[in-house]
């Protein structure tokens, strides 16, 4: 999924079910940042809180040796900044530990929950980012076989992991006080990246592997039914996958739904993929899934804010909680009218954002939509609005709150150029992450 769906829809339900304006914008925003998170060098915090040390610096399990090599990568990263030779180590290997009076000292560990398309073709990128943060494996059972570390829709409540995170973070944001409930909420926002990932990536693995290999046809919007025009962004993305390069592509980047562009994050469009192995066609109405994973969402969020806070004042916000005894989270025309009026309403809102979505919602995607669309002719339906400007016009409309409301800017989240973080949640942030990397692959790790 992308900012439309992490930050836009996410803010939208969690304002929807009764937190503030402050605590939604965390959620949404640590939602959203999942994607955006990509420390791309080294480097070392003065500020580290001593709980977050403790917790780093028996769980990685490596021998001296080991250790010594991160050192080395280090040293080698310096000396190719000053002589630009030899071959630079990844940066993941680099600044783990570090050298003082003759031990070897741990360093912070930062976890990229984002990643490159480059860095993708990388195992260790696919291993550590792309798969645990967007592409989540059932359990870590399943995270360490080949047939099963594909990603399937998560429920709250089932035995996944991201399930069972889910319900440690509503543990912590309960039992948070003023101090530390940003972080629990802060928390909980990361882990509805993940969760939201499993509706729109499902059947996908995030490693480079045959189970990835499809094709897409029949795409479609999901507002009037009509057919995507192959002008269109997805095809841009398609066309680089499917074209001349196909068969270099096909070996080198099928980790992740690369092979069929961001056609699974596009929350408007309907389509039909044709995977080889095993051969199958599976048919996805994404607007309908979207919504789906939206209500799950919503109906945690607002349980777990009215056992903290209590009773809410308003009846709106505990209508659209209210779910019919037919409510199966899978909506459409036909059972629509089944469920109670408030909570029908709301998810008719849903229906109408996600599916009046413009396919390329990405801001610096923007320009090089305008160019495309003057040699190719209407994109947008001949609007000329930034996609950030139409989002937060369609979210605004759900709720009826000004598009102001909606303000994200990944720059403003953490300094990262700062050795001297002044926000704690910037270590508990990366800690979090590897919590996730410890539940899937427990034999890396000291538990
Ligand atoms: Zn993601």
């Amino acid at each position: 999924m992308n900012i439309d769906f992490h930050y836009y829809a996410v803010k939208t339900i969690a304002l929807a079910s009764g937190f503030s304006e402050e605590d939604a914008q965390t959620i949404a925003t640590f939602s959203e940042y999942v994607d955006d998170y990509n420390p791309g060098d080294v480097g070392r915090y003065n500020t580290i809180p001593q709980e977050i040390i403790d917790k780093q610096n028996s769980k990685l399990i490596l021998t001296e040796e080991e250790k010594r090599e991160y050192i080395t990568a280090k040293l080698m990263r310096e000396y190719n900044a000053k002589h630009g030779t030899y071959k630079m180590p990844s940066k993941q290997k680099v600044d783990k530990y570090f050298e003082e009076n003759g031990s070897i000292v741990p360093n912070f560990r930062r976890i990229s929950t984002g990643f490159s398309l480059s860095e993708c073709a990388k195992e260790f990128c696919q291993k550590t980012s792309v798969a645990p943060f967007h592409f989540i494996a059932h359990d870590s059972e399943a995270a360490n076989t080949k047939e099963g570390r594909f990603t399937k829709p998560a429920i709250i409540g089932d035995d996944s992991l991201i399930s069972k995170y889910l319900e440690n973070a509503k543990k912590e944001y309960l039992s948070s006080n003023s101090t530390t409930k940003k972080r629990a909420l802060m928390h909980i926002g990361m882990l509805l990246h993940i969760f939201a990932d499993t509706y729109a990536h499902a059947e996908f693995s995030g490693f480079n592997e045959d189970c990835n290999i499809a094709e897409v046809s029949d795409v479609k919007y999901t507002k009037d039914g009509s057919e995507v025009p192959t002008t269109d962004k997805y095809i841009v993305d398609y066309i680089m996958q499917q074209s001349g390069v196909y068969g270099v592509t096909k070996r080198i980047s099928a980790a992740g739904h690369q092979m069929v562009g961001h056609l699974p994050d596009y929350p408007g469009v309907s389509f039909t993929f044709k995977f080889e192995k095993p051969e199958r066609l599976v048919e996805r109405n994404n607007t309908l899934i979207f919504t789906e994973v939206s209500m799950r969402i919503f109906d945690f969020l607002y349980d777990i804010r009215h056992e903290k806070e209590g009773k809410d004042s308003n009846a709106a916000i505990a209508q659209i909680r209210q779910v019919g005894a037919k409510d199966t989270y899978k909506y459409d025309e036909t059972n629509l009218e089944s469920i109670p009026e408030g909570r029908r309403n709301f998810v008719k809102k849903l229906i109408t954002a996600f599916s009046s979505t413009p396919i390329s919602t990405f801001e610096e995607s923007w320009l090089v939509t305008k160019v495309v669309k003057s040699v190719w002719g209407k994109i947008f339906g001949g609007s000329d609005k930034s996609p950030i400007t139409i989002l937060k016009e369609i979210w605004a409309q759900v709720l009826n709150i000004p598009a102001e409301s909606y303000q994200y800017d990944p720059s403003d989240v953490f300094a990262l150029d700062d050795k001297n973080i002044k926000d704690e949640n910037f270590y508990y942030y990366n800690s979090y992450a590897e919590d996730i990397l410890m539940g899937l692959y427990p034999e890396d790790y000291i538990q």
